[in-house]
């Protein structure tokens, strides 16, 4: 980074900071204080994630400025993405009621303040640092293992369904590789986590995804032993993550201690995706997180969390909200998009 203004100005006597000059310097401390991640942020054991470049924008400050209720824009949209767990927040640019809420919900979960329902620069910043102390792999589980679409499908068969659903067109049947993995989906997913790590506080934590992207070449490698069928499923291309956890045990962090445990962690967990990102079991309502119930049997996640997007309608699902890295799923810092003018109205 360079660009520093230059210091001095031995002028006469010491002039107060100029209003212009003291954002600067507030903004300029702030974009300093990021840093290169370089190891597995414990207790979520995860690949390091790459430091991002985050620049200010110098001649770009437009003054410190609030979102609330009312505002539209992209900064609106980004906000209403990261913060989708935060009472099941779907995809648009309007601030509205919903969003609201979901602000509130961060600035009393998360940030530890009273709810004033306004983005201003501090909620920006816990925001960016949320995003930060939970950095997803994308290298590993996430990434389709078939080991030849590269990770994140190919773009088939949009707009065509299985003979089930051709008729109904309902999302459970399209055969669509969306490009990537949902962001709200993700975003939801540290969200999720946060409040495991705080209501079961060292009895349960997140360990690692154990599937993310599934796309058709995968399916064909999955033969169910008894019917002879491959997977048909759909909603692992780019809709659906599955979640493992793991339980403190004396001072050990294990998985499996027993069936059961892991069983009562994922319940647990499934409880809190209802109580805190309004998700529901099953697929019975439109626009809601859906998570597959507990218990044995196909469609069931005896011991992990499913939790996928597929009854969230057409434009909440665009090609535009799927990401295949974490600086995409990331995206420009909210402190950025706070002071760029044009990112909200
Ligand atoms: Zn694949
Ligand atoms: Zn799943």
């Amino acid at each position: 980074m360079s660009g520093d203004a230059k210091k001095g100005g031995e002028a006469k006597g010491k002039k107060a900071p100029t209003k212009f000059e003291k954002m600067q310097a507030e903004l300029e401390g702030y974009f300093a204080s990021w840093v290169e991640i370089v190891q597995p942020l414990n207790p979520f054991r995860i690949t390091p994630a790459v430091a991002k470049p985050v620049e200010p924008e110098p001649g770009l400050f437009s003054g410190f400025k609030k979102i609330t209720k009312g505002n539209s824009g992209l900064a609106v949209e980004e906000l209403r993405i990261r913060l989708a767990g935060f009472g099941g927040i779907l995809p648009g640019t309007e601030f509205d009621d919903a969003l609201l809420g979901a602000v509130k919900r961060f600035e009393k979960d998360v940030m530890g303040r009273g709810a004033t329902g306004q983005v201003d620069m501090d909620f920006a910043k816990a925001l960016d640092a949320f995003a930060a102390a939970h950095p997803l792999s994308f290298t590993k589980k996430l990434k389709c293992p078939c080991g030849t679409c590269g990770g994140f499908g190919k773009g088939r068969h949009k707009d065509e369904y299985t003979s089930k659903y051709a008729a109904s067109k309902n999302e459970a049947g399209h055969k669509y590789e969306y490009p990537g993995i949902h962001r709200s989906l993700l975003w939801a997913c540290r969200s999720l986590i946060h409040y495991g790590s705080v209501i079961h506080k060292d009895k349960i934590r997140f360990m690692a995804f154990s599937s993310g992207y599934r796309c058709h070449d995968d399916n064909k490698l999955h033969v169910d032993p008894k019917t002879k069928k491959a997977r048909s499923s759909t909603n692992h291309m780019g809709k659906a993550v599955d979640l493992n956890f793991e339980s403190k045990v004396g001072d050990k962090w294990v998985r499996d201690p027993s069936k059961a445990q892991t069983s009562t962690d994922a319940d647990a967990m499934r409880q809190i995706a209802q109580d805190k990102l309004g998700a529901q079991v099953s697929w019975n309502s439109t626009d809601k997180f859906a998570l597959e119930p507990g218990g044995k049997g196909a469609g069931h996640a005896p011991t992990w969390v499913h939790m996928d997007v597929r009854t969230w309608n057409r434009d909440a699902l665009d090609d535009h909200y799927f990401v295949q890295n974490l600086i995409d799923l990331d995206g420009t810092p909210m402190a950025t998009l706070l002071v760029r003018p044009g990112s909200f109205e």
